[in-house]
C-alpha cells in the first residue's frame, strides 16, 4: 500500500482519492449510502467488497479511507481502522480481540477511561484483567501466563510521564503468544517506532495531535491486514462506532501538518522543562527529555522525539498549583492536549479526580502536579507565562 516515501512525503500524499473532478485537497464524501449500478453488483458487493467498494458509511467511506490508509503508511501496519473517537478505538480493539475466560496483562497508569474498560467492561464480560507497574519489566513476566491473550500499555503515561520500555514487554508478551496493544497517544504518530518494537496493534487517539486544533474527536486502530479486517472490522461495523466523514477530512488535513506540529511543540517542551527544572517553587519537573527522568534513555532509544506534555510538580500543594494556573495568561485551563494551543491542567481535581488517594499517590498524582500539553506559541512567551503563574504561589 504504502510507496517508498518518507515520513513527510506520505503525510500530505498518502490515501489521497482524486474523483472524476480532479480536486486538489482532499474531497469530503459526506454520503450515508452509496448507489450500485446494478443489482448483481449490490450482490457481489455485499458478498466482497474490493478496494474502494463501499456500502455503508458504519462499515467504510472514502474520505475515511483515505485517512485509515494515510495513518497506516506512516506508522508502518499493513493497515488501519478508523472510529469515532479514542476510546472506541481502545473499546473497540479490545472487545472485538477478547472473550471470556481470556487473560489479560495492563499498565497500571492509563487514562481514566481506558481503565474503565479494562477494569469494570471487560470483567463483566468474563475476562480477567491483571495491572502491573508499566515501568517493572519483573512485574510483567510474573503476570504473564500461557493463557495471556494480550497485554495493554500505554507508554509515555499520563500525567506522570513515565515511559515502559515497550521493546521488553514485547518480547516477554509474543513469548507466551499474547498480542500486544499500545495506546500510542503521548508519543504521537510523528515519534512513534511502536511496531519496530514489537507493537501488534497501535491505537490512538486523533483528538490529540493528529486533528492538533482542538476541534473534533477521532480515534484509530492500526495493526496487520488480518486483524483489521477480520477482527476489528466485523465488530466495529455491527457496533457503531464510525468515524464521521467530515472528522475524517479533518483529521486527515491533521496529518498532513502533524510532522511540523508535532516537532516544534517538542522542542519548546524540551526548552520550557530545562528553563524550569530546579526552580525553587518546584519539587520536580517530569519531562521524558530530561537527563534526570528515569527513564530518559529508554525514551531516546524508542521514540524519535520526547513529546509534547510535560508535568510541573509544584512545592506547595492544591493552592500553589492553582494559584499558578489561575495566573496563568496564554496556557488555557482545560483538559485536551496535542493542540496548538497550550493547556494547563491539574489532573488531581480533574482528570483523575475520581482515582482513590491511595492509588493518586501510587501512580504520582500529588496535590501540586500540573499537566503542560505545549501548544505553538513563542517558547519564550510560555516560559515568561509559566514564570508569572509560579511567582504568584
Ligand atoms: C484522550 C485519550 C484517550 C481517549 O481519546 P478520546 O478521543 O477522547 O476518546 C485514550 N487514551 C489516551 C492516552 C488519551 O490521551
Amino acid at each position: 500500500m504504502a510507496k517508498d516515501w518518507g515520513r513527510r512525503t506520505k503525510l500530505v500524499h498518502q490515501g489521497a482519492r482524486r474523483s472524476q473532478y480532479g480536486e486538489v485537497a482532499e474531497a469530503i464524501y459526506l454520503t450515508q449510502g452509496f448507489v450500485y449500478p446494478d443489482a448483481s453488483t449490490a450482490e457481489a458487493r455485499f458478498l466482497e467488497a474490493g478496494p474502494d467498494e463501499f456500502i455503508y458509511a458504519r462499515y467504510g467511506n472514502p474520505t475515511v479511507a483515505a485517512f485509515e490508509e494515510r495513518i497506516a503508511a506512516i506508522e508502518g501496519t499493513e493497515d488501519a481502522f478508523a472510529t469515532a473517537s479514542g476510546m472506541a478505538a481502545v473499546s473497540g480493539a479490545l472487545m472485538a480481540m477478547l472473550r471470556a475466560g481470556d487473560h489479560v496483562v495492563s499498565s497500571r497508569a492509563l487514562f481514566g477511561s481506558c481503565l474503565y474498560v479494562l477494569e469494570e467492561v471487560l470483567t463483566r464480560y468474563g475476562v480477567e484483567v491483571s495491572f502491573v507497574d508499566g515501568t517493572d519489566g519483573d512485574a510483567w513476566q510474573a503476570a504473564l501466563r500461557p493463557d495471556t491473550k494480550a497485554v495493554f500499555l500505554e507508554t509515555v503515561s499520563n500525567p506522570t510521564l513515565d515511559v515502559i520500555d515497550l521493546a521488553d514487554v514485547a518480547r516477554r508478551a509474543h513469548a507466551v503468544g499474547a498480542t500486544v496493544v499500545v495506546d500510542n497517544v503521548f508519543a504521537t504518530p510523528a515519534f512513534s517506532r511502536a511496531v519496530e518494537l514489537g507493537a501488534d496493534v497501535v491505537i490512538y487517539s486523533a483528538t490529540k495531535h493528529i486533528d492538533g486544533q482542538g476541534r473534533a474527536l477521532g480515534g484509530v486502530i492500526c495493526g496487520s491486514r488480518e486483524f483489521i479486517r477480520r477482527t476489528v472490522e466485523p465488530y466495529m461495523k455491527h457496533t457503531g462506532g464510525a468515524l464521521s466523514p467530515f472528522n475524517a477530512w479533518i483529521m486527515l488535513n491533521g496529518l498532513t501538518t502533524l510532522d511540523l506540529r508535532v516537532r516544534a511543540q517538542a522542542a519548546s517542551a524540551q526548552a520550557i522543562a530545562e528553563a524550569l527544572e530546579g526552580h525553587p517553587k518546584l519539587a520536580r519537573v517530569l519531562y521524558p527529555g530530561l537527563k534526570s527522568h528515569p527513564q530518559h534513555a529508554i525514551a531516546a532509544a524508542q521514540m524519535d522525539g520526547f513529546g509534547t506534555v510535560l508535568s510541573l510538580d509544584l512545592k506547595g500543594g492544591k493552592e500553589a498549583a492553582f494559584r499558578c494556573l489561575d495566573a496563568l495568561e496564554i496556557a488555557v485551563i482545560s483538559n485536551n492536549l496535542g493542540d496548538a494551543r497550550s493547556i494547563a491542567t491539574h489532573p488531581a481535581t480533574t482528570t483523575h479526580q475520581r482515582l482513590p488517594d491511595e492509588l493518586k499517590a501510587a501512580l504520582g498524582i500529588t496535590p501540586g502536579l500540573i499537566r503542560l500539553s505545549v501548544g505553538l506559541e513563542d517558547t519564550d512567551d510560555l516560559i515568561a507565562d509559566l514564570r508569572r503563574g509560579l511567582d504568584r504561589v
